[in-house]
């Protein structure tokens, strides 16, 4: 039996870790993939206090480390169902199940699709969901960002400097990521902006050869070739699994407040995957300090 059960290992999660270690409880951190989540992804970090520049992979590293280091302990095993036995919740994962007296789910988000018909099947053949991935793979090549958040720009910035021209389609005039990103781009000569259009369809034989991009305000048709399409319109909540044990909104995010409680006693919620306005690394560091703390408390009262 754990004291407390962490489900995913992202910045919210290790970050729940140091806190229950910290506070001398058992800390078991699950995790499917890898350790780090989405900011794994994310070339340089330049809005975490004090480190002006780092790169998602090297926080993540570091962050793994501090965590492992105070005597969390880890395993890769993705969970899929909580039973929730009252003063003892049990977590069901595809290697085996762990009894824990109190559960952060730090699930995060995974990335949300177009909805395209062959999106899957093209999916690596042409469209990537991540720029820092496979972006070296479009050196001097046509590609196009789909997107108006600080994930597109980002990515349409990351691209700019390897492939020849970059198309950044997004369905409105304004752009919901930061101007300072945005002008940045402007400055660039190989990007164009497409305003105003979504990405209706997909050309293809093996692999990606065109995208359709629909003008919203004349209908207008218009078609873009292309090699790589890279997708960043957002991501959605990975609380499927849960949703029989804990309230979810209508967009499927565990509904809580700032002390990060869920609807189930003794299950917690911490960093993209709940209810707030900011979904940042600093806020999912810090949701990940607080849902420790009340999973403390819990344990200690119960
Ligand atoms: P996001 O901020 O939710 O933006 C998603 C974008 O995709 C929006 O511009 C949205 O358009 C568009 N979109 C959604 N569904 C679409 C569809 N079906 N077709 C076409 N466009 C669609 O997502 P994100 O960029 O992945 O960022 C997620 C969070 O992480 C944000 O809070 C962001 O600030 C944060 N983040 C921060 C950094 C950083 O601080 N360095 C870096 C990356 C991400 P509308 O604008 O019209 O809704």
């Amino acid at each position: 039996m754990h004291d407390i059960v962490v489900i995913g290992a992202g910045p919210a999660g290790m970050t729940a870790a140091i806190y229950a270690r910290r506070a001398a409880k058992t800390v078991l951190v699950l995790e499917a993939v890898t350790p780090g989540g989405q900011i794994i992804n994310t070339p340089d970090i330049e809005n975490y206090p004090v480190e002006a520049h780092i790169s998602g992979f090297d926080f993540s590293n570091r962050l793994h480390e501090q965590a492992k280091g105070l005597g969390a302990e880890f395993a890769l095993e993705k969970a899929v169902e909580i039973r929730d036995e009252g003063d003892q919740k049990v977590v069901v994962t595809t290697k085996g199940e762990h009894a824990a007296r109190a559960v952060i789910l730090a699930t995060g988000s995974e990335n949300r699709k177009l909805g395209l018909p062959d999106e899957a099947r093209l999916t690596g053949r042409g469209i990537s969901y991540c720029a820092t991935c496979d972006g070296n793979f479009y050196r001097n090549k046509v590609v196009a960002v789909v997107g108006g958040g600080n994930t597109a720009l980002e990515d349409a910035l990351f691209l700019a400097d390897i492939a020849q021209r970059v198309y950044l389609i997004h369905r409105r005039d304004s752009f919901r990521g930061e101007e300072t990103t945005v002008a940045r781009l402007k400055a660039r000569d190989n990007v164009e902006f497409v305003y105003n259009a979504n990405v209706t369809g997909l050309v293809a034989e093996k692999r990606l050869k065109a995208i359709e991009v629909t003008d919203k305000l004349d209908g207008s048709v218009r078609t873009i070739e292309l090699n790589g399409l890279f997708v960043a319109v957002g991501r959605v909540p990975e609380n499927q699994n849960f949703a029989s044990v804990v309230k979810l909104d209508e967009s499927g995010y565990v509904v809580a407040g700032e002390d990060c409680h869920t609807s189930a006693e003794g299950i917690f919620v911490a960093g993209d995957n709940r209810t707030k306005a900011l979904r940042q690394l600093v806020t999912a560091a810090a949701d990940g300090a607080m849902a420790a703390t009340e999973a403390v408390r819990y344990v200690n009262e119960h």
